[in-house]
């Protein structure tokens, strides 16, 4: 299902995976809240249950979060006003560690012994939830249930005499994914887990510095690209310039293979590749490795379309629209009836009879979560008539869950843990079905293969493959987060 799709929250079954978080951070613009909302508009498939920003006016942080859309609440011309300054921080989220309420929503704020400081966070602690208790247990008193206030914590608790190294040592706490864009009263600071397993772009506009956490936020401004952020590194942008500080140990890069196939927005570029020709790349690698003899080729839309488009060119087989996307599915529908609730897929895609009755068909998608909407539209493009469906995923099958900052179910609800490709082929009621290989995924990015040593990505969820410990899982027993509960 499309990350970049605006119906994407539009997901019945909870089967798809779901980008955290995307953040937004600008220092030295006149409008820095105003491309602050367009640049977190443009960052709205990585989370669409909670959008903020805060704004520093040279005197006082002004803050506006929001349970929703960007665009339902940061298009509102007196809500930028009260948003001055030539800094601003925004983000945008899904929640995966503590629920959607109003005080988990970013960026969080603190007022320290040195200031204010704001904090936006893309990416999942790993041990966010043993700091956490360790805190608690020396008297720290949590307002939010998210793993970001850990670290405004840590900053605060740092004996350190300056901001930034107070920072830099909170970060050294942490495990797990994090890329982290901060504010202060004179600085925007950007940070990236040792691995950057999560993305952060820096951008300029005008003389103005921008971190995000993709490039097609940056378009949405005309900003230019500058560079990626790197893996461990911290940036600070003040009145001097940028500055670059590598505070870790030098480590191999392992970013998330996953944004490659599903999150990020096809018109961005990541690690220096456009995301759309990876995904076709996908496609042609995935005709290579599972051919069929059939008389069409469809996607499911949106983010299917690319890969298909790629099968259908190395295959030599026509490429139709063979499923059509109702653009206009929002949050009305989203808990329909249950006597109608079956019907919910038709509700985002129908299939298009004309073009599929009588055909050997093969539906190409980017993956299969637990499996439900897969059989639904399986059945739906039978019913309109389809001799033969085969079914093509342009990435392995999703067999481990994702402790890095990705919204997935348990292990046991993914269908690729529950059974084989033929059980799987079965449960969604496809003649075939085929996975891209692990080593097909790394070979159509160019590279010769999956080295196992050293592998460029993390891509644990196809390989359970952890490249982080996960403490919080292994060592944590009691998960309770809040005890207080509050109206949405
Ligand atoms: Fe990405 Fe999967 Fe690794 Fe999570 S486990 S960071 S989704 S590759």
């Amino acid at each position: 299902m499309a990350a970049s799709d605006p119906g994407f929250n539009f997901d019945l079954d909870g089967d798809t995976l779901r980008e955290e978080c995307g953040v937004f951070g600008i220092y030295g613009h006149d409008d820095a809240a105003a491309l602050t909302a367009l640049g977190l508009h443009a960052l709205q498939h990585r989370g669409q249950e909670a959008a903020g920003i805060v704004a520093f006016n040279g005197e006082r942080f002004n803050s506006e979060r929001r349970l929703g859309l960007v665009g339902d609440h940061f298009s509102n011309e007196n809500t930028i006003k009260r948003l001055q300054g030539r800094v601003a921080l925004g983000h945008v989220r899904y929640s995966t560690t503590g629920e959607t309420i109003l005080r988990n929503v970013q960026p969080l704020f603190a007022e320290l012994a040195t200031g204010g400081l704001a904090v936006a966070h893309n990416g999942n602690l790993t041990n966010g939830l043993t700091l956490r208790r360790e805190l608690v247990a020396q008297g720290a008193i949590c307002q939010s249930t998210s793993d970001t206030e850990v670290i405004l914590h840590l900053v605060a608790r740092s004996q350190k005499p300056r901001l930034v190294e107070r920072y830099i040592d909170a970060l050294r706490a942490l495990e797990g994914a994090y890329s982290l864009v901060a504010m202060t009263n004179k600085k925007l600071i950007g940070a990236r887990d040792p691995l950057g397993i999560r993305p952060l772009i820096l951008g300029e506009l005008n003389g103005a510095y921008i971190l995000c956490s993709e490039t097609c936020a940056l378009d949405i401004i005309g900003a230019r690209f500058v560079r990626e952020v790197e893996n461990g590194e911290v940036i600070v942008i003040s009145e001097d310039g940028v500055e670059s500080l590598r505070p870790f140990p030098r480590m191999h890069p392992r970013p998330c293979v996953f944004e490659y196939v599903y999150f990020s927005r096809p018109d961005s570029i990541l690690g220096g590749r456009s995301v759309y020709e990876v995904r076709k790349q996908f496609g042609r690698q995935l005709a290579q490795e599972a051919p069929a003899d059939v008389d069409v080729i469809i996607p499911v839309p949106d983010s299917g379309v690319p890969a298909a488009l790629g099968y259908s060119q190395e295959a030599g087989i026509p490429f139709e629209l063979g499923i059509i996307r109702n653009h206009y599915v929002g949050r009305t529908f989203i808990e329909p009836a249950d006597h109608i609730r079956h019907l919910g897929v038709r509700l985002k895609h129908n299939a298009n009879r004309a073009l599929i009755e009588g055909k050997r068909i093969i539906l190409v998608d980017d993956s299969i979560v637990r499996g439900t909407t897969s059989s639904k539209i399986v059945e739906m493009v039978r019913s309109a008539g389809a001799r033969e469906v085969h079914m093509r995923i342009a990435a392995p099958p999703t067999t481990d869950p994702c402790f890095y900052g990705i919204d997935t179910p348990e292990r046991d609800k993914l269908l690729a843990s529950r059974y084989d490709v033929a059980g799987m082929a079965k449960y969604i009621g496809v003649d075939s079905l085929a996975f891209l290989s692990i080593g097909g995924l790394y070979r159509a990015m160019g590279l010769p293969g999956r080295d196992p040593v050293n592998p460029t990505f993390c891509d644990a969820c196809f390989t359970g493959d952890y490249p982080i410990s996960l403490d919080d899982v292994h060592g944590v027993e009691d998960r309770q987060l809040s005890l207080l509960v509050e109206p949405a």
